[in-house]
Formats: structure tokens, sequence, C-alpha cells
């Protein structure tokens, strides 16, 4: 064994001694990727090999790993001001970024709210709501709507409005109740008028369902929801976590779909994927909900790294990519080219469907005789490992095999992307 691997093994067995790895089974999942370095499209391992990073590390990394403008950024901020608190103090960074957010934001949001992953930015916009409508007078508002396979994270919040399958169901009984709906303008019509004066609000992941696998719906429910939230007096969340800069082909899909959200949740790109940094925006009415001369009339909830500097520099140099190298056409070019190399597997007995929004393509396999379909499928384990023997990180949820790559990846790198998963289809029937 030449020195490479062996210190890679001897990480990966520390690792396993003293680490509790995130949605990861350790009974069966026995083998993280010892990772040493990163640049553009690639993760570099302790062992000397690379692996091309073809779900941009959990969808965050927009522009490619290490971009220098960003590194420059963070390092430059870092030497000015590395943190203070943001109760009662402010700094540059966040009042530009603020700026910079509303501006490229769709119109009525006015202010933003920071926080430190997609979680709490999703908890924030649900407690914002709940608050609102406490101290305009109307406490028995409080009964949300979501959809159904809706993911919006791990925090309880969060995860209330999430689908309970297939993850949540051991904290149901700690879980808010939440009306859950097909993306159809009839469902939540019907929801809507259930509820009543109880409804809170609605919570959407505009165009893509992410972990439940990069299900699409039409553009058209989102502009029905919009219209029925505004006729029922209810506001329209916008969690765009995953699909915000870039992803779908424009900078915000909610922009894509031509509707304006009263709350839009921000996280994973916001930095170009290199540090936790969140966002909750909001209109004007909702900030005034909570102006008064009462004191605890304030929103109560911070975060000890809301709006940390360096984090706020590192979104700054982001944001200024995603204009300069207009990242939601680069993406939508690299969605096209693994999509149109992907195409004729439509036809493939094994394949049930392949989409196609911006960055994003997605295969949906069918599931074999006897095997358990859905994200527990014992399957994307093997898919996972088969992809890193062709030197491609993908992270299959259940059947659903997917690819958001980050804007660097070359037509090359989208060829060996396409090659790969057309790989993982042929052998899986
Ligand atoms: N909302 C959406 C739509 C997401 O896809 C995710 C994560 O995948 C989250 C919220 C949670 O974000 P985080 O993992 O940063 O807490």
């Amino acid at each position: 064994m030449s020195a490479a691997p062996e210190r890679a093994a001897e990480l990966v067995a520390r690792d396993a001694r003293v680490l509790w790895h995130p949605y990861t089974q350790h009974g069966l999942e026995r083998d993280p990727l010892p990772v040493v370095g990163a640049a553009g499209a690639w993760l570099e391992l302790a062992d000397g090999r690379r692996v091309l990073d073809a779900i941009s590390s959990w969808w965050a990394c927009l522009h490619g790993h290490g971009h220098p403008r960003i590194v420059a950024a963070i390092a430059e901020q870092a030497r000015a001001l590395d943190h203070v608190l943001f109760a009662g103090a402010t700094h540059e960074p966040a009042v530009r970024l603020a700026e910079e957010l509303l501006a490229l934001a769709p119109p009525d949001l006015s202010r933003v709210f920071y926080s430190d992953d997609g979680s709490t930015a999703v908890e924030v916009a649900l407690k914002m709501v709940a608050q609102a409508w406490h101290q305009r007078g109307e406490p028995q508002r409080t009964a949300f709507i979501a959809l159904k396979g809706a993911y919006h994270g791990d925090t309880f919040g969060a995860m209330a409005a999430g689908d309970p399958e297939p993850f949540f169901r051991a904290f149901e009984p700690f879980l808010f109740a939440v009306l859950r709906v097909e993306p159809e303008a009839e469902a939540l019509q019907a929801a809507l008028e259930v509820l009543g004066t109880r409804a809170a609000g609605l919570i959407v992941e505009p165009l893509v369902q992410g972990a439940a696998g990069m299900r699409l719906y039409a553009p058209e429910f989102l502009r029905s929801a919009r219209e029925l939230c505004t006729r029922h007096g209810v506001p329209l969340i916008a969690d765009e976590v995953f699909t915000g800069f870039g992803r779908t082909g424009a900078l915000f899909a909610c922009q894509r779909a031509g509707i304006a959200p009263d709350l839009l949740c921000l996280g994973k790109g916001l930095t170009g994927g290199t540090l936790p940094l969140a966002a909750t925006l909001a209109t004007e009415p909702l900030f005034e909900a909570f102006l008064h001369t009462e004191r605890t009339r304030f929103f109560p909830h911070g975060h000890t790294f809301t709006a940390n500097p360096i984090a706020c520099a590192a979104a700054l140099a982001s944001l200024a990519l995603c204009r300069e190298d207009d990242v939601p056409t680069r993406l939508a070019r690299i969605g096209t080219r693994i999509a149109a190399e992907l195409a004729p597997l439509k036809e493939h007995p094994s394949v049930r469907e392949l989409r196609h929004l911006g960055g994003i393509v997605a295969l949906e396999l069918r599931p074999r005789a006897g095997e358990r379909p859905g994200y527990g499928s014992a399957r994307a384990l093997e898919l996972r490992r088969r992809a890193l023997e062709r030197g491609v990180l993908l992270r299959p949820l259940g059947d659903v095999l997917y690819a958001v790559p980050p804007a660097c990846t070359s037509a090359e790198e989208c060829a060996l992307v396409a090659r790969t998963m057309a790989a993982l289809v042929e052998g899986w029937g």
C-alpha cells in the first residue's frame, strides 16, 4: 500500500471511531470519502483519486469549489471584521448584501432577516407568519398548508412543514399539524376554504420538490397559488433554499413562474456554497406587524452567527459572479447538455421518467421486482458506489438518479456525468 491510500484508510478508521454523519446509516455506510481538497467541479481524495462533484455538495456549490474571487473575499473580510453580534450592531457586508438581494429578488420584498442554513430560513418564515397573526389579533390562524412530498429542512418547524414520509414519522407527535395538498389549484382552494380564518399561510418549494426526488410541477400551480393566497389574505412562503441562485435557469424559480411571494427563504447557494448563511426575505407589511413601542412584540429569533460578516462577504462575491457569469444561463446549458445525452434512455425499460429543469436533471428508475421503492431503496447506496467507481459523486434519492452540477462544469465533465448515469441505468435492470 502506498502512503496516500494508507493515510486515507487511517482517516476513515479514525472517523468511524468518533463521528456521526448526517443522513447516514452507519450500519450500512462505512466508507465516507476522505476529502482533502476541492477545485472547480472536482473533489480531491486523500488516496489521490479525484471525484466529480455532480451534486454540488448537497446543491450548495454554485460556481465550483475554491473560486478565487470568493476565497479572496473571505480572506479579506476575516482580516477586517470576523464577527460581531447582529442585535444592536450592523456592518457593511450585511447591509450591502441585503440591498443586493432585495434588488434581485421578486418585487414587494423589502426586509432581510439572516440566519444560518435552509432549515432556519424556513423556521424564521413560519415563525414570522405565526407571530404576525398573533399580533394582528388573529391568533386562531395557526394552520399552515404545504405540499405532499415537501421537504423544508430538519428543525421542528421545518419538519412540520415537510411531509412526514420518508424521514420524520418518529417526530410526528411533536410537530404542529399541517394541511397537505397536491400542487393543484383545486386542492389548494378546497384547503383554504376548509380552513377559513384558521389558515395561516402556504409554504412551497417553487417548481421543483428537490428531496422528494426532483419532482417537477407546473408553473400554473404557482400562479394559481399566488392568486388564491391573495384572495384568502394569507402569505405565500417560497422556499428557494434549493431552487435559488439559478438552479432552475432563472435566478429564482418564482421569477421563472412569474410570481412574487410574501416571504422568500434562501440558503445553500447564497454564499456560493462556501459558508453557512441563510436569509428570509419579507414584505414591509409583515415587518410592520412587529413595529411597536412595546419591546417584547419584537421577533424573538436570532442565532449567534446571524449575518456573520465573512459569510456575507462570501455571498456578495458569489452574487457578483452570478451577474458577471450569468450563472442561471450557464446552469441551464449544463442541464440541457446532460439531459440531451440521456434522452435516448427515456425508452429504456428501467426508466420511469427523465426530468429536466434548468441545471437539474433527474432519471427516475423503476423499482425492481420485490424491491422497496422510494428513498429507502437499498439500490441507492449501490448506485452511489458504482458512480464513485466511475469517478463521479452522485447521491441518488432512492430510485431517482440526479445531477445538479456547479456552473463551472465543462462540456466534457457533463459528458462524464451523463455517461455515468447512463451506465448505472444499464446495470439496473
Ligand atoms: N428547504 C429546501 C427546499 C431544501 O432542499 C433544504 C435542504 O436540502 C432545506 C430547506 C434545508 O436546508 P439546510 O440543509 O441548509 O438546513
